[in-house]
């Protein structure tokens, strides 16, 4: 029997790229072997250079959450301020994150589908001195977007002293963003734009944000802490936590990949991809949470239209048996609809067979849909050079 194995479309892990799962599979040598220390130094080189990093680059195993708490735990001490802002699930983790950790914390909340805006984020920021501005790029609960340059510039030109977290585990490697915009530590993880399996948290820290940790006392926590890291981001020679060597050999193969195609034109790509997505599935009824402005390249979420009487789980396991694994809503959207991913190294023939298996779920389900109205869509979407866009 022909072995099934539905295309990965859930917001992370995405589909894995041939190269880099060969990476993955090589024969594992020592993090000391000269072989892998020649490889590690010239990827942190390519992880600062590419993202214009004047600090410093970490990879260290670990999932996206691991490196939200590194990102924060290394900029801001017990009793310093420190404003959240959220506007998902996410957002919310990034609260209880700092919430544990003693500090005078502020959050600014936005409504699920929503952004929290640059006018609201200055307006706080100029009632009161805050060491540290955290904020998630693309809410992966909710499939928004905000406008990270505008952020970015704002809070350096009028807030200089403030340090900007950003979290960017459903955007980096997928959306374009530069550290020299104003970012003081980017963090990720490799399950998403990068295109590898789960496993790697990834942060990008400015020159700023390591003379601060740099200036603070030793801090409460210990394998996240950049002071242990940065002898070894500078020489993997060095030791602090066994470095997973097959993992950063995929990172490798998904920062060569990046680089070929490259940043701009990748961001280009996942942006008619996601207006295609959008377009397309909007065409059988499904509504997508987010409003075009706020829309992410990265992630779509639909709800079912509320007449329609669609019930979730046999919905999406239906488009599961056509051949695509999509994701369910979260918080107060759980059952109201579904979520997408469509980042990474994904192609458009993903997006045929992802619609394709929505369209024959419809109909598996009895919601009444004519077949190929979505992928008729799609398929003219897919015609306009990106760039159109
Ligand atoms: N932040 C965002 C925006 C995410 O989408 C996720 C994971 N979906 C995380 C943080 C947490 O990452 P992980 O599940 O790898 O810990």
């Amino acid at each position: 029997m022909i072995q099934f194995s539905p295309l990965v479309m859930v917001p992370g892990p995405t589909p894995i790229a041939r190269s880099i799962q060969e990476q993955m599979s090589r024969e594992t040598i020592a993090y000391n072997d000269p072989r892998f220390v020649s490889d590690f130094d010239a990827l942190i080189l390519d992880l600062k250079n590419i993202w214009r990093c004047d600090g410093a680059a970490f990879v260290v195993a670990g999932s996206g959450t691991m490196a939200m708490e590194m990102a924060v735990s290394n900029i801001a001490g017990r009793g310093e301020s420190v404003l959240v802002c959220s506007n998902g699930f996410f957002g919310d983790r990034y609260v209880e994150i700092c919430s544990r950790k003693g500090y005078d914390l502020d959050t600014i909340k936005a409504p699920w589908g929503e952004s929290v805006s640059v006018e609201e984020i200055d307006k706080r920021l100029c009632q009161k001195k805050f060491s540290a501005l955290i904020v998630t790029h693309v809410e992966t609960s909710t499939g928004v977007e905000l406008p990270l340059y505008e952020l970015a510039a704002m809070t350096r030109l009028k807030h200089p002293d403030v340090l900007l977290v950003v979290d960017g585990v459903a955007s980096a490697g997928a959306a374009e963003f530069y550290m020299d915009w104003g970012v003081d530590v980017m963090l990720t993880c490799s399950q998403k734009g990068m295109g590898i399996a789960p496993g790697l948290g990834i942060l990008w820290a400015s020159r700023r944000a390591i003379e601060k940790r740099l200036s603070m006392p030793p801090i409460a926590e210990s394998y996240v802490d950049f002071v242990k890291w940065i002898p070894v981001m500078k020489d993997a020679k060095a030791y602090w936590g066994t470095p997973p060597v097959n993992m950063i050999w995929a990172l490798v193969e998904a920062i060569r990949i990046i680089k070929e195609e490259g940043v701009k034109e990748r961001d280009a790509r996942h942006r008619h991809f996601a207006r295609a997505v959008r377009r397309a599935v909007s065409a059988l009824g499904f509504k997508p949470l987010a409003e075009d402005g706020l829309a992410a390249p990265t992630v779509s979420v639909f709800l079912y239209p509320q007449a329609a009487g669609i019930k979730d789980e046999k919905f999406r396991s239906a488009v599961y048996d056509e051949g695509a694994h999509i994701a369910g809503c979260k918080g107060d959207f759980e059952g109201a609809g579904f979520r997408v991913g469509h980042m990474g190294n994904i192609t458009a023939s993903s997006l045929v067979s992802l619609t394709a298996a929505i369209e024959r779920a419809c109909v598996r389900c009895g919601y009444p849909i004519k077949l190929g109205c979505a992928l008729a869509v799609l398929q003219e979407e897919l015609l306009v050079s990106p760039r159109e866009d």
